[in-house]
Formats: C-alpha cells, sequence, structure tokens
C-alpha cells in the first residue's frame, strides 16, 4: 500500500455523505475514513490485520463514490486494490469460498475460450429450459442461500457471442477519420455481445475503422477487485498483447467497470520492465465509448425512435472511477424520440459491484430497493446504464418489483436511432 496515499487524508469526512455504506449503518468504521484509518493502523502496525478487517474491505462497494467528494483527491480505488490484495494474501479464507475463486478468477475468467464454453453450455441449457427447470426444482434446497442466489443471478446468455457478430476489422462506409480497438469483454463477451455489435455499428457511422481482436482476455478488473494481483497483471498484459497500440487513435471500451481499470495499466505494471512503456501507453488511448463520441462531435442521428422516457444510472465506476458524467447524457439528449428524465440519485451504487450482491446480500438489495424506488418515481419507460452489473441488477430489482421498464446502455439506442 502507498502510505503517502494514506496520509493525504485529512479527516474531514466530507466523503461520508457520499458512502453508501456509511448511509446503511451509520458506523465510522462502514465509511470510507474509518477504513481509511484502518488502513494506517495496520501500515502503522498499531493493529493487526485480521479478518475482521478482510469483512470490513468486502463489505465496502468499491463505488468510489468517495473519492468523487474528497477535497484532498485521496485514491481511493488504490487503497481499495491495495487492502484487499493484502488480505487476500495474508489471511485464509475457508475451503469452499478459496475452490470457488480459483474456479472463477482463476480459471474461468482467466480464460477466453473456457468462458466461451461456459457461455455456450448456459445459452443451450437457457434456451431449452433446463437452466429454469434446476432453478425451480427441490435440488436448489441442497445449496446454501448464497449458491442459490448466485445461481438465480446467471445472466441471460446471448445466441451469437461478440467474435460471431463483429468481423476482426470493420472499415465504415465513407472514409476513415479514425482507427480504434474495440474491448469487447468477458461476461459482456458472451451475455451483452449485442451491445458490443451496437457499439462498432455506431463507431462505424462515425466514420472509424474498427480493429476487434476475436479472442480477448478479461481485462482483469474482475481480479483487481478480488485482490488477485498476479491475476490481474497477467490479464493486463494479454490485453495489451491483443491490440496493435501503436496504429490505434482509440481503444473503445464500453462498460464502466472495465474502463476504470483498463485506464491504470500503466501503474498496475509499472515495475515490468517488459510492459511499463506500452502500458503507459496504453493508458493514453483508453476512452469510454460516450467519452470517444462527444470528442470526435459524433454524427447526430436525425430518424427519430419511437416517443419514450429515458432516464439515466450511472455506473459507478463510469462516474466515479473515470469521472464521466456528462457525455452519456449529451449522447441519450442527442437521440430524437427520446424524452429524458432525470433520476433521483442517479450517481449511488446500486449494489451490484462486481460480486458484492451474492457476498453482501442484505446490503446489495437494500440498496436496490431505493434505486428501484427512484426508478418507479421517474415513470420513465427505460433506464439507460452502461455497465453489464449494473444491467443485471437493475433488471433483477425492476422485475421483482413488477416493472416492465426496460434496461438497456444509451450506445444501444444511439444504434437504434442510425438504424431507424
Ligand atoms: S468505495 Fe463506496 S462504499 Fe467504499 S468507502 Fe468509498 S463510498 Fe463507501
Ligand atoms: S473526504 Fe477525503 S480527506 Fe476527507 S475524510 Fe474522506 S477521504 Fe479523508
Amino acid at each position: 500500500m502507498d502510505y503517502s496515499v494514506v496520509q493525504q487524508c485529512m479527516h474531514c469526512g466530507m466523503c461520508l455523505p457520499t458512502c453508501p455504506t456509511y448511509g446503511l449503518t451509520n458506523r465510522e468504521r462502514h465509511g470510507p475514513r474509518g477504513r481509511i484509518a484502518l488502513m494506517r493502523a495496520i501500515a502503522d502496525k498499531a493493529l493487526p490485520l485480521e479478518q475482521a478487517f478482510g469483512h470490513e474491505m468486502d463489505f465496502c462497494l468499491g463505488c468510489l463514490a468517495c473519492q468523487s467528494a474528497c477535497p484532498a483527491d485521496v485514491d481511493y480505488a488504490q487503497l481499495f486494490e491495495a487492502a484487499r490484495a493484502s488480505v487476500q494474501e495474508q489471511s485464509r479464507r475457508p475451503w469452499l469460498i478459496r475452490a470457488y475463486r480459483r474456479l472463477t478468477l482463476g480459471w474461468l475468467f482467466r480464460s477466453p475460450r473456457a468462458m466461451r464454453a461456459f457461455g455456450r453450455v448456459m445459452e443451450r441449457t437457457q434456451r431449452w429450459g433446463l437452466f429454469e427447470a434446476v432453478v425451480a426444482s427441490p435440488l436448489m434446497g441442497l445449496v446454501s442461500k448464497k449458491w442459490e442466489r448466485l445461481i438465480g443471478m446467471t445472466p441471460t446468455m446471448e445466441r451469437a457471442f461478440s467474435h460471431q457478430l463483429i468481423a476482426e476489422v470493420e472499415r465504415p462506409k465513407g472514409k476513415t477519420r479514425y482507427r480504434v480497438g474495440m474491448l469487447t469483454g468477458c461476461i459482456q463477451d458472451i451475455a451483452y455481445a449485442s451491445i458490443n455489435r451496437a457499439t462498432v455499428d455506431v463507431l462505424l457511422e462515425n466514420d472509424c475503422e474498427v480493429i476487434t481482436p476475436a479472442v480477448q482476455s478479461c481485462c482483469g478488473s474482475i481480479h483487481g477487485h478480488n485482490g488477485e494481483v498476479a491475476w490481474a497483471k497477467e490479464s493486463a498484459r494479454k490485453t495489451i498483447d491483443a491490440f496493435p497500440i501503436e496504429r490505434l487513435d482509440a481503444i473503445i471500451s464500453n462498460a464502466g467497470g472495465c474502463g476504470s481499470h483498463l485506464r491504470h495499466y500503466g501503474r498496475l505494471l509499472a515495475q515490468d520492465s517488459e510492459y511499463a512503456e506500452r502500458a503507459r501507453q496504453w493508458d493514453a488511448k483508453v476512452r469510454d465509448i460516450h467519452e470517444w463520441l462527444v470528442d470526435i462531435d459524433f454524427r447526430k442521428p436525425t430518424a427519430s425512435l419511437p416517443s419514450q422516457r429515458v432516464t439515466y444510472h450511472e455506473s459507478c465506476h463510469l462516474c466515479h472511477g473515470q469521472r464521466i458524467t456528462s457525455q452519456p447524457r449529451t449522447v441519450l439528449a442527442s437521440i430524437p424520440g427520446l424524452e429524458i428524465v432525470s433520476l433521483t440519485e442517479s450517481n449511488v451504487c446500486c449494489g451490484s459491484a462486481g460480486v458484492y450482491s451474492i457476498t453482501q446480500p442484505e446490503a446489495s438489495d437494500a440498496l436496490l430497493k431505493t434505486k428501484v424506488q427512484h426508478l418507479l418515481d421517474t415513470d420513465a419507460d427505460v433506464v439507460a446504464t452502461s455497465n453489464p452489473g449494473c444491467d443485471l441488477q437493475l433488471k433483477r430489482g425492476l422485475d421483482e418489483a413488477g416493472s416492465s421498464m426496460r434496461v438497456c446502455a444509451p450506445v444501444t439506442l444511439l444504434a437504434e436511432a442510425y438504424r431507424a
């Protein structure tokens, strides 16, 4: 942990009102100031690194709302990842959790081919109704509530994955103004491939040649957020290797959580003599899709979509991690036919936060309940959001509330408008 970052905290408490977990309990240790104080005490050897600290860091969403509010610019993202890495190194989790982490973080998320094979099996079992039958069967009584929840939250896989929808090189109809790389993600690759296709369509409409390597590694965000630094570094190296960085004007991410991590490969690989320089070049070219569209003064659609009310939920790692707040709204506002309605607390976490909804079900559900109420209050037909985790969480919450509000990405609506 970089001690100088911990020292930057001046204990002012400006971050407290923005912290969702502090809001849930009103306890100092459940807020950013308390967590930073614990980190400092452990670094000073005034406190041992115990399991209680691990639980505290597991309770933190990593949403980075505190970082946005902090007048001292404390890099909480860095502290959070370092703290989780220390916990992972020094504490021993129960064997079932270790086995699960090895299976998912250590294998599935490190092998794009395994992820696609898993996606294909899931897609078939979901399409044939087998998955639903298992979820509804007495077999579920044999697993714990947490596993039942995990199984129930499996996203619906798409029939075609990204490499089946997107060619490795796609060129615009007219003159090429830019050449960009397209990140397809891991879960996004199999469960949200149509968002990737929509992103490529939007880029082509804006005179971008799009390079999309057919096989891409997970960006490593999930490893970094869960304290698995070695795997995060390996994923970063593989991702860098997949793209011809020097030939690209930008590398496009369309998922808030991934984008936030992808911008910090330079820091992650700073001590890697082979990759440090390329990682710095990489960081300089990573762009969120909305940010890129606004930067290049994207073509505004002229055809109208059917009239509909649209609201916008901000992914934490897009608004707090990448400070991208106005651009997705600019994209939505450019689409004829949409009436944009504002969402109360649009930048407060929905409780998804990677695996948080599985590891901290009560806190996650409490945050989701508030989010869904705010969504219902808008009376919107559509909620736009740009992170697969948020998409999944909002769909679950709206479904449970009996709402038919559509959840989709801003870029999906823009692609629909271009096609209209
Ligand atoms: S990351 Fe989110 S949950 Fe964690 S301390 Fe900061 S505001 Fe609170
Ligand atoms: S706002 Fe920043 S400086 Fe103030 S207590 Fe929170 S983290 Fe520390």
